[in-house]
């Protein structure tokens, strides 16, 4: 699944490319993904020219100035630069033609979403009802140690779901979750309101650090987002400490990686590291 350093990355490819430039057709060749493109969106965004692609959790925001196209990519979607004279390749759903390339949407589950919003309802951020509930982004400097307690008091759920809570902060899914976790050495099955204020500040870094990692290799496979070459749904290999090592010797201290499910979701840990 793409996670906040993938999508961050393809937002940073597609800033340097399409900012600027002015949408030639917007072509539809599958609008059934988990919700479907509004009919008007080709209407809406040809001719017009595209003045900044942003980001909020794990959606592309492509701003023009009368509204936002907030792309999602889902469970498995990518999103690619493609020559003119490419051919599109099977699940290659949504296009936008520009100049001197294609961009297309490859999305096999068709999880992902193309919606619009537009300016005169208000800022897509705080008015799109997919938008206005998230909670804090992971390098936001007023995610801070006090708040974050504060909003992890008097919660008996376990930290490693806390975490993973866009309602609280945004981006952190399963993977990195587990691995802040270690790094922190902090164990995913205590209760979020426990964590004290030098704790909370502790697995801030650790969320930062761990998406820093991703994004540092991300960098790398670029191309991948950005290329013809490039295969579509090559998400980034993070190094990881804990996250599907089960039973295999802890990179710190050798003891066996323990696996267990929070939430149908698998949470790996090292019980010495992260004691309690
Ligand atoms: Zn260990």
């Amino acid at each position: 699944m793409p996670e906040l350093p993938e999508v961050e990355t393809t937002r940073r490819g597609l800033d340097a490319v399409m900012t600027g430039q002015v949408v030639r057709q917007f072509i539809v060749h599958n609008g059934s993904l988990r919700w479907p493109v509004p009919p008007d969106m080709p209407e809406q965004v040809n001719g017009q020219r595209l003045v900044a692609c942003k980001r909020r959790a794990k959606y592309l925001l492509l701003q023009f100035n009368h509204g936002t196209q907030i792309v999602h990519l889902g469970m498995s979607g990518s999103l690619r630069r493609a020559p003119l004279d490419e051919p599109r390749r099977a699940h290659d759903h949504i296009e936008w033609l520009l100049d001197d390339a294609r961009y297309l949407l490859h999305d096999p589950r068709r999880f992902g979403a193309v919606l619009w919003h537009c300016a005169a309802q208000g800022p897509v951020d705080t008015t799109h009802p997919l938008l206005s509930a998230l909670g804090k982004e992971p390098f936001d400097p007023t995610l801070t140690a006090a708040w974050l307690k504060a909003q992890l008091a008097g919660k008996r759920q376990a930290i490693k779901q806390a975490l993973m809570d866009s309602r609280i902060i945004v981006g952190v899914g399963n993977i990195y979750a587990s691995e802040a976790l270690f790094r922190a050495r902090i164990n995913p099955r205590i209760a979020a309101g426990k964590l004290s204020e030098q704790r909370c500040e502790r697995l801030i870094q650790t969320i930062r650090s761990t998406l820093d990692d991703a994004l540092t290799s991300g960098g790398s496979t670029l191309r991948d987002y950005l290329n013809a070459t490039g295969e579509p749904g090559a998400y980034f290999q993070l190094h990881a400490a804990v996250y599907d090592r089960e039973n295999q010797p802890c990179r710190q201290c050798s003891t066996p990686i323990r696996r267990l499910v929070q939430g149908q979701r698998a949470t790996y840990y090292c019980t010495r590291c992260q004691r309690n």
